[in-house]
């Protein structure tokens, strides 16, 4: 799968957000090193505190899938201006080894390495595997 396909299907995630609060929708894909893409759009909730991000729903649909490595996460929103992934998102993104985030904007396209957007994520000396 090809970034224009990516893009079309990020976009087409969109109608799947469950934004009934705040009317924002965020669709994301997490994509393997394989090419397997998993979708993922933010669900909110009523006690919004329990509200998930997108990105962070895309990694966990591929991890219960048996994935353990995300090489890029594609993300877009409704918003008027691109929209950059949160510091919880990111975290999440360093577990899995994420090395690209390409956020989509209609017809724009920005790319970064995750190590640009967070240089300096949390580890945990005791992992294991
Ligand atoms: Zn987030």
């Amino acid at each position: 799968m090809v970034l224009r396909e990516w893009v079309e299907l990020v976009k087409d995630g969109l109608k799947y957000s469950y934004a009934p609060y705040s009317g924002v929708k965020v669709s994301a894909l997490a994509i393997t090193p394989d090419g397997k893409v998993y979708r993922g759009v933010n669900v909110e909730n009523a006690s919004l505190g329990l509200t998930v991000c997108a990105e962070r729903v895309a990694i966990f649909n591929a991890v219960s899938n048996g994935e353990r490595k995300i090489k890029t996460i594609v993300l877009t929103s409704n918003l008027d201006k691109p929209i950059y992934p949160c510091g919880a998102c990111l975290q999440v993104m360093s577990e899995f080894g994420v090395e690209e985030v390409i956020i989509v904007h209609g017809d724009k396209v920005i790319r970064h390495n995750l190590s640009e957007l967070f240089p300096n994520p949390f580890s945990d000396w005791r992992r294991r595997d």
